[in-house]
């Protein structure tokens, strides 16, 4: 399940973000993830919520930013965002093209509390 691999590593790297920062809490995380991964929100907040329980990312809410899919063309060298998920020009319509965003997967933001000196 693609979900459960994808809860699971954002699970983990935030938790190895805790341990270095000396964070107590995690409250938010904010997900950045390009237009051709396609993942099923609902289900994925429903996995962090179980993997994340007795950790210091539970009950913490996320969000996800969506980037879009840019295509560069050899063929006409011009930049077009595509609505779809198909490797051609959305202008020219050639399949000669270089994939220039859409498979992006980060965390780009936290929202955390820290430990109490
Ligand atoms: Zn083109």
């Amino acid at each position: 399940m693609y979900e459960f691999s994808l809860a699971r590593s954002m699970n983990n790297a935030v938790l190895s973000l805790c341990k270095k920062s000396g964070w107590s809490r995690v409250r938010h995380i904010v997900l950045k993830i390009g237009g051709l991964r396609k993942v099923n929100l609902e289900l994925m907040a429903f996995i962090f919520d179980v993997i994340s329980r007795g950790t210091k990312t539970e009950g913490a809410s996320f969000s996800i930013m969506s980037l879009p899919v840019i295509f560069r063309c050899r063929s006409c060298g011009r930049d077009a965002p595509s609505e779809t998920t198909e490797f051609a020009c959305p202008l020219c319509g050639s399949r000669d093209v270089e994939l220039l965003c859409g498979l992006e997967l980060a965390i780009e933001l936290l929202e955390v509390e820290k430990e109490q000196e």
